[in-house]
């Protein structure tokens, strides 16, 4: 057993600079979404280097989902290479999508620029240098286990900064993430190479609206303010719902220490005059008013609960002020999700941890989703984690990196994982 595994790291050492020239390369295909660019294109870099490797390749685009058109077309690729015997299935899933590179940086986003040991570029830690470090990691098992039990499968897919609708969720639908096709699904996100990521906490974003009655500012006792409403439904919110939330406590480990309760942030408020309007703005009273909220909760907490705790306030306000109206609306419902630390493929990362870094993993919950969501909700599969090289904090910033030392080991832990599943 122990030389099998000296074998795969010392593999995975010798294809260190494929690693970095890989990701390199899916740097350089920028995939910034919105809107959604080059998908296709990097899909089929992804599928025509698995190809070569021996996968079975399916390219499917997730048709009429949000964003998707002809000129952005919502391209994921699906790869599966079946092993001598029967057996498991371990699935890699990545996203290929990058948000805006925006503004600050010190070198081009999408040239895979290599400096100090980091490769730099909009997508390197999240999460183009964890789809390169699992696609290594199958070559390096690949070369030591060519008799493997079983199935691996890697997909790279689209439109997870964007709710993942066009991907994981398309083919979560459509059967690509359920038993018995997939056992155990490993998401590279940039989660810190000693870390494993169990799920993350659940989410409901809504919109409120107050309304009022439109009259001339200059007397607007003859009207009935939307915004002084509002204001009302705020001041309720900072007295009552604030403090509620900080004392709900979790078993969840989630990180970091603030996001261990339930969180409320107001994404954005607007009432009265538009925004965009030109001139001096014209006198009247707000008929409308409206607030995008956005409900962060903890697996403790049902979806009911939390919507309720918000709209007892809104009728509270009802029955006790004078004109108050509103109406509320979902705009998004995400359930929170926590794999058990004792799946098997927890077990098997957390032995590769063990093997290469010397310690036990931290097992933590992300503060916000990923597309784990729709791989427990929609394909019903509680055996995911998500597990990769790469500093959270830097993903999204200007001058994202990710350290090659890391990459090297996290990919060493994913093809000792890999060993720990399907050997036979
Ligand atoms: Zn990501």
């Amino acid at each position: 057993m122990a030389e099998i595994i000296n074998k795969l790291h010392q593999r995975v050492d010798s294809l260190k600079d494929e690693l970095v020239d890989l990701t390199c390369r899916l740097i350089a295909i920028p995939t910034t979404n919105p809107p959604g660019e080059n998908y296709t294109e990097c899909a089929q870099f992804i599928g025509t280097w698995l190809k070569a490797r021996g996968f079975e390749i399916e390219y499917v685009r997730g048709v009429d989902t949000p964003g998707d058109s002809d000129k952005y077309p919502r391209t994921n690729v699906i790869a599966r290479r079946e092993g001598k015997t029967p057996g498991q299935c371990v699935h890699f899933n990545s996203h290929i999508d990058v948000v805006v590179a925006g503004k600050g940086w010190t070198v081009d986003p999408f040239a895979g620029i290599i400096k100090n040991g980091k490769i730099y570029g909009r997508g390197a830690c999240d999460m183009k240098g964890g789809l390169a470090a699992s696609m290594i990691a199958v070559e390096a098992f690949l070369a030591t286990v060519p008799d493997y039990a079983g199935a691996i499968e890697i997909s790279g897919t689209v439109d997870e900064e964007t709710g993942g609708y066009g991907g994981v969720a398309y083919l979560a639908q459509k059967g690509y993430f359920s038993k018995p096709r997939v056992d155990h699904v490993i998401i590279p996100e940039p989660l810190n190479k000693d870390r494993i990521c169990l799920g993350h906490r659940g989410g409901w974003w809504g919109e409120i609206e107050t309304k009022g009655r439109i009259a001339h500012g200059s007397m607007p006792f003859l009207g009935d303010s939307a915004i002084r409403h509002m204001g009302a439904v705020m001041s309720k919110f900072e007295d009552e719902l604030y403090p509620a939330l900080a004392n709900k406590k979790t078993d969840m480990p989630v990180v970091p220490d603030g996001a261990k309760q339930s969180t409320l942030n107001i994404n954005s408020i607007h009432g009265g005059e538009d925004e965009n309007f030109d001139g001096l703005p014209a006198a009247c009273v707000a008929d409308s008013c409206r607030m995008i909220f956005d409900r962060r909760f903890l697996i403790e907490e049902s979806m009911t609960e939390v919507k309720a705790e918000i709209t007892s306030i809104l009728d509270g306000l009802t029955a006790q002020r004078e004109g108050f109206v509103y109406s509320i609306k979902d705009i998004n419902e995400i359930y929170p999700t926590m794999t058990n630390k004792d799946a098997d493929v927890s077990k098997a990362l957390a032995k590769g941890i063990k093997e290469v870094l010397g310690t036990d993993p931290d097992y933590v919950i992300s503060p916000g989703s990923y597309d784990q969501k729709h791989i427990s909700r929609l394909g019903h599969l509680d055996n995911c984690v998500a597990y990769g090289p790469g500093i959270l904090d830097l993903a999204h910033q200007p001058d994202e990196y990710v350290g090659i030392d890391d990459m090297v080991e996290s990919t060493k832990v994913m093809a000792s994982a890999l060993h720990y599943l399907l050997s036979p």
